[in-house]
């Protein structure tokens, strides 16, 4: 990559990449846990000062305007679905009305399915991933189910090659004249492989049929061009690097040529907005991505993303992309040099190829994963752990440093060096 940073071990390194850190300013636009080395933005961001004045204004508003709130507010609540979505917009490469805020992940996965699947004929089958987040894999044997077909026969998923990533000519090859919709990740939530949208938005349409892609572990993380790749629909969430909160609004994408289309899961926020409150029968939907709302907007939860969202469109995806690139692959860096060799015995199992990464490393290790993932917490580092064998370690470009990652490098190899982890127990708990 042009212009990429030469690293070495010394501290000294990490601390003249922070001080040479462009983006540097925008930790300080954030909330961050006292005394802890939070490397999990991509499971759950950090709240920035300004989600909570967001927030708080959002909840002043209540106070102060009752019901009156969903036109007098600023923005008018019953506008700042459309509203978040226009500025979400250029995150992901769309025009401003083929983006909304709205529902959970899987809730929108569903919205959208119901409208991009019809089988028809022989054309029955659902491309997938054998490495998708499992709640995609439920939403989508829901919705073959619904049609009265067999997910055993309907639902192909795409083997990966050693467990952790695909080719993407793999997937390619699996489309064929049986296949009526493929739906992906963009980034695999283990191994943080991001892969080739374009490529796969052309395989599907060569085979005359739509695509759609989850980009969860994505979004905020990697910029994306869906307008420009042809992609025909999206969903991901607002609390991993968007930072809007636990449990906040998700978006959607809904490429403008199949705003014609009928969302299924119908619900009256998705009617013409200028007629909703006429309270007709007939189900009218805005043709636009808000047509595929189907409840009231959570407006305190969606509210934080006013705030997050500025503060991307501030740091600009393109900018927090670079930083990203260089934080994980400072990471595999260190890793490489420290955390190797045995008795380390850690494993890099995310891409090298800066295109095919998203914006966290999985490090794998054969034993003892889980009891080094605790020690790991006890000494004040949040990572995650994912099953069997693998932590996820995500540096945010807009909030964590270099400095950190040589920490939390440290910090493994004193786990290691002092066995620290035997103290903890082998038991898994329920979020890890
Ligand atoms: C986090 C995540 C989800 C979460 O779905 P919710 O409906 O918000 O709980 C879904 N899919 C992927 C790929 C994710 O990473």
């Amino acid at each position: 990559m042009d212009g990429m940073p030469i690293y070495d071990t010394t501290k000294s390194c990490a601390t003249r990449l922070d001080r040479d850190d462009p983006l540097r300013r925008f930790r300080r636009y954030f909330h961050l846990p006292r005394g802890m080395i939070y490397m999990d933005g991509n499971s759950l961001g950090l709240p920035s000062k300004a989600a909570e004045t967001a927030l708080l204004h959002t909840l002043d508003e209540w106070k102060c305007l009752g019901i009156r709130g969903w036109l007098d507010g600023r923005p008018p609540w019953f506008y700042l679905a459309e509203r978040l979505g226009e500025r979400a917009a250029p995150l992901v490469g769309a025009t401003p009305d083929e983006v909304v805020a709205t529902g959970t992940t899987t809730v929108n996965i569903h919205a959208l399915i119901s409208t991009f699947y019809k089988p028809h004929g022989k054309r029955r089958k659902i491309l997938a991933t054998a490495l998708d987040f499992p709640t995609d894999i439920y939403a989508l044997k829901g919705q073959l189910a619904l049609h009265g077909l067999d997910p055993g026969e309907c639902l192909e998923l795409a083997p990966a090659t050693d467990g952790r990533f695909f080719s993407e000519n793999d997937i390619a090859a699996r489309i064929s004249d049986e296949t009526a919709l493929v739906f992906l990740p963009s980034v695999l939530y283990r191994s943080g492989q991001l892969l080739d949208i374009p490529f796969l938005v052309q395989a599907a349409h060569r085979h005359g049929i739509p695509i759609g892609f989850d980009c969860a572990h994505s979004v905020g993380a990697v910029p994306h061009h869906f307008d420009a790749s042809e992609v025909d629909f999206a969903v991901w969430c607002g609390y991993k690097y968007l930072n809007g909160g636990p449990g906040c609004s998700a978006f959607l994408y809904v490429n403008r040529n199949h705003f014609h289309r009928e969302p299924l899961l119908a619900g009256w926020f998705g009617h013409v907005k200028e007629t909703q409150f006429d309270m007709h029968l007939d189900f009218e939907h805005q043709p636009s991505a808000g047509g595929w709302q189907i409840s009231s907007p959570g407006i305190l939860g969606a509210s934080t993303l006013m705030g997050s969202l500025g503060i991307h469109l501030e740091a600009g995806m393109e900018a927090v992309r670079r930083k990203s690139l260089r934080l994980t692959a400072y990471l595999m860096f260190l890793v490489d040099e420290l955390l190797t060799a045995a008795p380390y015995s850690f494993r890099i199992g995310t891409p090298r190829e800066p295109g095919r990464r998203g914006g966290h490393v999985a490090l794998e290790r054969a034993e003892e994963a889980w009891r080094i993932c605790e020690a790991l917490k006890a000494r004040g580092v949040v990572p995650d752990f994912r099953p069997p064998d693998i932590l996820r370690i995500a540096p945010v470009a807009l909030y964590n440093t270099y400095t950190e990652v040589w920490q939390v490098v440290r910090h493994l190899r004193a786990i290691i060096d002092g066995e620290e982890y035997q103290r903890f127990s082998p038991l898994r708990k329920a979020i890890s």
